[in-house]
């Protein structure tokens, strides 16, 4: 068995070096840096990748800079409809919501339904109820809203389109800011595997309209028997293609080793239909890969024992 490891990513997208200012690049890499030390820490316990995943989660929905819990993107009506959904390596448990919209912290309402109760998806003004019954935060809709995201949404509805975050072409308040989905993988010290990831989808889609985060085997996948998934990218892709299922069907029924897998899924399948985005995963033995295929994404692992790393744009 390998050492406990944890990945993380904060989405894919165009980030382009040339318009980031070390500033702001520091600023990513400070909360990835940060979030991974929280992940390791719990790992370095004695902690469950389950629970490794979560907090990652929790805390990067926390952070205004990325796609998820505050500082999500708005819909094309202005409001904010978020999705996660969490996977447990062990007996293929998933918990997951979709289009909460008052859930200070939609993993914690994923993660709620997972332990909690007998089913897989709540959406809507049902996960938001059951949200409440768990004692979980509730807070005013415009809690999520920041003004660059606000910004994001004129520049979509002016040119109507829907825009994968880090893609709106026109910068908004400062000329660098760029934000992402998040997302976590986790191998922890008895060889379990666990996956989270947590959205506010993309800029200006249809009130309603569903990613790939919420949906177990399209953004987010985790089985024990060989790899946990976390996806970022062009939704609707991920969903028609079972992205994060298909890396490990391509592991258990073809026995390509995990880089292997991953890229036929984002440098090939997702290409081929037109998708941009990326992935991260652990393989059961501690292997790492997050390959995107966009011009960059927001990512770090961290090893049990070992200084994290993270990244930005390809190596
Ligand atoms: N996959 C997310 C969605 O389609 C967006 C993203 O990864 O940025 O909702």
């Amino acid at each position: 068995m390998e050492k406990a490891v944890i990945a993380i990513h904060g989405g894919a997208g165009t980030l382009s070096r040339s318009n980031t200012s070390p500033e702001t690049a520091r600023k990513y890499t400070e909360a990835l840096h940060q979030t991974l030390l929280a992940g390791q820490a719990i790992l370095a316990a004695g902690g469950s990748a389950l629970d490794a995943v979560t907090e990652a989660v929790r805390l990067l929905e926390d952070i205004p800079l990325f796609n998820a819990g505050t500082g999500s993107v708005f819909t094309h009506a202005a409001t904010h409809e978020m999705d996660a959904c969490i996977m447990d390596g062990r007996r293929l448990d998933a918990g997951a919501v979709a289009g909460v919209r008052c859930v200070r912290n939609p993993i914690l309402a994923a993660r709620a339904v997972l332990d909690n109760s007998p089913h897989v998806l709540l959406i809507s003004d049902g996960a938001e109820q059951f949200a409440r019954e768990q004692g979980l935060e509730i807070v005013a809709p415009d809690f999520f809203s920041t003004a660059e995201r606000a910004a994001q949404l004129r520049q979509a509805r002016g040119q109507e389109q829907v825009f994968l975050d880090h893609d709106v072409p026109v910068p908004p308040i400062s000329p660098d800011t760029k934000f992402g989905t998040v997302g976590a993988v986790a191998l922890d010290s008895q060889g379990n595997l666990a996956a989270a990831t947590s959205t506010g989808g993309m800029t200006n889609k249809r009130p309603g309209r569903v990613g790939d985060s919420p949906l177990p085997g399209a953004g987010c996948y985790a089985n024990n028997a060989n790899v946990a998934v976390s996806c970022t990218g062009t939704g609707e892709v991920f969903i028609r293609m079972l992205a994060a299922y298909d890396v490990a069907a391509l592991m258990e029924y073809s026995g390509v080793s995990l880089p292997e897998a991953a890229d036929r899924v984002i440098k090939e399948k997702l290409v081929a239909l037109n998708g941009e985005g990326g992935l991260i995963a652990i393989d059961r033995e501690g292997h790492v890969v997050m390959p995107f295929n966009t011009e960059g994404m927001y990512r770090g692992v961290a090893w049990v024992g070992d200084i994290p790393s993270v990244g930005i744009w390809q190596e």
